[in-house]
């Protein structure tokens, strides 16, 4: 049993009554019990409180309120989920096509991550399954971009394209903008 099943069911054991900290490291058997109990909190949805919720509870001390789990508050997306959704999405911002790599259009010092966005939050009761799930770039991720953003169409030609090869995706450039320049 891992010090964190330990503390859950300690904590479960004990809902409503306070808890001090030192119940909880003969409990769990680590001194990192707190990050245990973050976790605990943060991705499963426990409602255990500490001085810094509720005034009558005096540092080191904890109290589960409830049974009721909160809406989860971060998720755990598996590197190999991760690569599905990047894949699937072609590498490229769902809302403005930016790609890896590419400048980033609010601070053009830096380039563009992609990061895998939830459409509809955890704190709303999203999930972690693939339809919720979407490639955004760090900006459209942080700041819900204003960029102009392409087409659904555009979009998945440039998803396309950049699942080829690099000497491809040149080729595809070179011949569009031999056309448009002609224009
Ligand atoms: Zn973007």
């Amino acid at each position: 049993m891992s010090a964190r099943d330990k503390l859950r069911g300690f904590f479960e054991a004990n809902v409503g009554r306070i808890i001090d900290t030192h119940q909880l490291r003969e409990v769990a058997g680590v001194s990192e019990y707190a990050r245990r109990i973050r976790e605990l909190r943060d991705q499963e949805g426990m409602q255990i409180l500490t001085h810094k919720d509720r005034h009558d509870l005096k540092p080191g001390q904890y109290i589960l309120t409830s049974m009721d789990r909160a809406p989860k508050l971060s998720s755990a997306i598996s590197p190999q989920l991760r690569a599905n959704i990047l894949e699937r999405n072609g590498y490229t911002c769902q809302q403005c096509g930016a790609g890896p790599g590419d400048r980033d259009p609010y601070n053009p010092k830096r380039k563009t991550r992609l990061h895998i966005d939830h459409i509809l939050p955890l704190s709303q009761g999203g999930s972690d399954s693939p339809e919720n799930l979407r490639v955004l770039c760090s900006s459209c991720n942080q700041v819900r971009s204003n960029i102009q953003a392409p087409s659904e169409s555009a979009l998945n030609m440039l998803a396309r394209i950049r699942k080829a090869p690099k000497s491809v995706q040149k080729e595809v450039y070179a011949a569009l903008k031999k056309t448009f320049e002609q224009s």
